[in-house]
């Protein structure tokens, strides 16, 4: 039974510390510090004594809760009151102590990495280490791809002024962008890089036009200097690749998403197969904008515009999501209602606060948070379903260990898909929505399936072509233009006017330059395709599925990806066939916006 309005809006941090800065807090700091230290000067004497090795895996996993702990309460309280200076200052202080942390891991895995495999298979049938297998693995393997100590040092000393410079320089070049635009009723106005996106999602097609041009200039006046920034992070990966002994540039990525190369192919082989299932969704959206075919500025506009949104009222949306979630999955609804009941989300509109949504958590707790703002809109809505979704999964990890609950990206969305197309199909058979409103939910829900398996993979296809040729030396603008030209053309075929590609994405496209993680893209596209698989089977088998489901949320952070899969759900992540009826699993969506 949904719980009696109104609905707290308002979240409550108390049960993690008294306040910030009271002396429970304080104190927390202070002996949190002095440990890491003593565990950091532990862990750099580490030889190949088994009972000592175990010994600081397990205290690093205790320490890890509690710096854990204080960061999600800083997160929270700095996403809150953005302008606090002294949660700042705490949160700088803080990153500082995750440094000494990353120090302290790579003592611990240089140690395993030395051992040998006799004494390696003693420390992993330690009784104290049960479930903590896959991730003492994973350290091993990591502590087997590092160059020397004091390589490594170097390199993290260098990196500064050289990897992450790069990326800094891309962001304080494009920070600092601006362009005269003439809107479409004539006048001109001098336009921050930062609002081009918001114009190019803009319903008014002249308006996008405008935005587009106007807003390519910067990037082409400055292209040599991306160039040379985009080269200088490859460059500098590839050197560090290489005497690492990881001889191919998707071995890090892939080891960091928790899966193989064998499921990675798959995935695409599926891709690029079914292309033509979410192109049909790009060719229905020229045809209600009147065109043939696309330009690059049309592929985040809506075709439909949101119904007047502004009677939504957050009683209204919680209880909304309430009943969609308590229909489709009651333990859901009631993890949602206890959440609201203890005042773990805050929605609350007011000055101050930071834009974005987030979930997060205390692990040395067990209690999850949610972040967002809402303004009252469908779209917040959903995003209240998504991240009550992530809150869910770290729910159903709490039985775990640390060790055995932190999930890659590849995994991470799993969960708040699912919570978001509960969700949207409660909303597509409510007969209280309007043929409006759902139309205009179709729409959103393709621009999503564009964005997942069109656009994303073509960044795939561009950033992998540009490490094949950057092993031969540095790539230039001309021949980066022409990169960026293929893959468009490669996945969007001619769902994409001949003069509708854009050369300059490499270059406009952040993504690219962000210099702690290469292809930030395939996992996104790995995660939405998953949870597809998933909620499909959700809706073939019904309740007898969400056991499954569960144990598969359950399984996340204690094997690959590939395992996690297989055990759980009998499925074949290596095999093109999966993803094949996981890209199919968007066709009914696909019909019913057809037919709009
Ligand atoms: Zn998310």
């Amino acid at each position: 039974m949904p719980s009696p309005l109104p609905y707290p809006d308002r979240w409550s941090l108390d049960s993690w510390f008294s306040a910030f800065a009271a002396p429970d807090y304080v104190a927390f700091k202070a002996t949190l510090a002095q440990d890491i230290e003593t565990l950091k000067s532990q862990a750099s004497a580490l030889g190949s004594e088994v009972t000592e090795i175990v010994r600081v895996i397990n205290t690093t996993e205790a320490l890890g809760d509690r710096m854990g702990h204080l960061s999600a309460f800083l997160g929270c309280l700095s996403a809150d009151d953005a302008n606090n200076e002294a949660v700042k200052s705490d949160e700088a202080w803080i990153a500082t102590l995750h440094a000494e942390s990353t120090k302290l891991q790579a003592s611990l895995q240089s140690a395993l990495a030395a051992l040998t495999d006799a004494s390696f298979d003693a420390v992993l049938a330690n009784p104290s280490l049960k479930h903590a297998e896959y991730a003492v693995k994973r350290m091993r393997e990591e502590g087997r791809h590092q160059m020397k100590a004091e390589m490594e040092a170097l390199a993290a000393d260098l990196n500064v002024n050289g990897l992450h410079a790069w990326g800094r320089l891309y962001d304080t070049l494009t920070g600092k962008m601006e362009f005269p635009m003439t809107f479409p009723d004539g006048h001109t106005e001098t336009v921050p890089m930062s609002r081009r996106r918001a114009l190019m999602s803009e319903p008014d097609r002249k308006l996008r036009e405008a935005a587009f041009h106007a807003g390519q200039k910067p990037f082409v006046d400055h292209e040599v200097t991306l160039a040379a920034s985009l080269n200088g992070i490859a460059g500098t990966r590839l050197s560090l690749y290489g005497h690492r002994g990881l001889p191919h540039f998707l071995d890090t990525p892939l080891f960091d998403g928790g899966m193989s190369r064998a499921s990675l192919d798959a995935m695409l082989e599926a891709i690029h197969t079914h292309i033509e299932l979410p192109r049909r969704a790009l060719r229905k959206a020229a045809k209600l904008q009147g065109t043939s075919a696309l330009h690059f500025y049309d592929l985040e506009a809506p075709q439909i515009a949101a119904p007047d949104e502004k009677t939504l009222s957050w009683d209204d949306a919680c209880a909304t999501v309430d009943r969609a979630f308590s229909a489709a999955y009651p333990a859901l609804g009631q993890y949602f209602r206890d959440m609201l009941k203890q005042r773990w989300i805050e929605a609350q509109p007011r000055a101050g606060k930071r834009p974005g949504a987030f979930c997060t958590g205390s692990e040395w707790k067990h209690e999850e948070r949610v972040y967002m703002t809402f303004h009252g809109t469908v779209h917040d809505m959903v995003t209240l379903a998504h991240e009550v979704g992530h809150a869910w999964h770290s729910c159903v990890l709490r039985p775990a260990r640390s060790y055995a609950s932190s999930y890659p990206m590849t995994l991470a969305e799993t969960a708040s898909n699912f919570g978001e197309m509960i969700l949207l199909s409660g909303l597509m058979s409510d007969s209280n929505m309007t043929p409006e409103m759902k139309a205009y939910l179709l729409d959103q829900e393709m621009l999503r399936a564009h964005a997942y398996l069109i656009n994303i993979p073509m960044r795939y296809e561009f950033e992998k072509a540009f490490y094949t040729e950057h092993a031969a030396g540095e790539v230039s603008v001309t021949r980066l233009r022409e990169l960026m030209n293929e893959a468009q053309s490669k996945l969007y075929g001619d769902t994409l006017l001949p003069e509708g590609t854009d050369p300059m994405f490499w270059a406009s496209k952040m993504h690219f330059f962000i210099t702690e993680v290469s292809f930030y893209n395939f996992p996104y596209v790995f995660g939405y395709l998953l949870s597809q698989a998933l909620f499909a089977r959700f809706q073939a088998e019904g309740p007898s599925f969400l056991p499954r489901y569960e144990s598969f949320l359950a399984a996340t952070g204690s094997a690959s990806c590939e395992a996690v899969a297989r055990q759980t759900l009998g499925a074949d992540l290596t095999s093109p066939d999966f993803w094949a009826t996981a890209l199919r699993a968007i066709e009914p969506t696909l019909e019913a916006y057809e037919k709009v």
